[in-house]
């Protein structure tokens, strides 16, 4: 089920307190509204009602959606250095709720499951948009790093992410986004068979795709961001 809790936050521009509904999990099978928020970009997005600015909680939830396989622990983006502690947590926390010692039902609902690790709500839309579209994440992941070793490694920075906004039956759209308020720089739009020819030469990139899927975050930070010397 999809749990909001009512907290009090502070504005981070007034710091006067907003009373907001705060998501712990989300159960995309029962709120499909939730869930075309969280790809429009609008979820836990309140208007501060003592200086009216617009701000967004970061994300620290759970995201499931049974009937497409989702398994999310969406955390908020300043803690992705600490991924491989988090991804341990990821794991336990899957483990604990559909592994072995959980009761048969969940067993079976786990089995139809994937787990994910990400960071920020941009890592949260791109899964669920590029499992909405038929791409593999890490394929995509794949896709990214061949952009950015074809001579656009400035898309990449240290507040910059690469992330799927937009994808059809022709086209894949990437949108270079600013970290800190989530600020779509820039739009990269590749044809699909891009993404298809990388699908397709599965020896020449076998060993990168068993780097990015050795774990719940299967993302290109994991092979950019080193963990932090705390979570080492
Ligand atoms: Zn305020």
């Amino acid at each position: 089920m999809s749990v909001l809790k009512p907290f009090n936050v502070p504005c981070p521009l007034c710091g006067e307190a907003v009373a907001f509904s705060v998501a712990q999990s989300v159960n995309a099978g029962r709120r499909p509204d939730l869930r075309a928020e969280i790809i429009a970009g609008s979820f836990q997005r309140e208007t501060c009602p003592h200086c009216a600015s617009l701000f967004r909680l970061d994300p620290r939830l759970t995201y499931i959606d049974d009937t497409r396989g989702h398994w999310i622990l969406a955390a908020p983006l300043r803690d992705q250095p600490e991924w491989a502690a988090m991804e341990a947590q990821a794991q336990e926390a899957f483990a604990l709720g559909y592994g072995p010692a959980a009761p048969a039902f969940a067993q079976a609902i786990g089995a139809t499951l994937t787990p994910r690790l990400v960071f920020g709500w941009a890592a949260l839309a791109e899964k669920l948009i590029a499992a909405e579209a038929g791409l593999d994440d890490i394929t995509l992941e794949l896709l990214k790093l061949s952009i950015i070793r074809s001579g656009n490694a400035d898309l990449l920075s240290d507040d910059t992410e690469l992330r799927l906004i937009a994808a059809d039956d022709g086209s894949i759209t990437l949108g270079q986004i600013k970290a800190a308020g989530e600020k779509l720089i820039e739009r990269i739009t590749l044809p699909r068979a891009a993404y298809q020819s990388i699908a397709d030469a599965r020896t020449a990139w076998a060993d990168l795709r068993a780097a990015l899927s050795a774990g719940p975050f299967v993302d290109l930070n994991r092979l950019l961001v080193l963990p932090s010397a705390a979570a080492a």
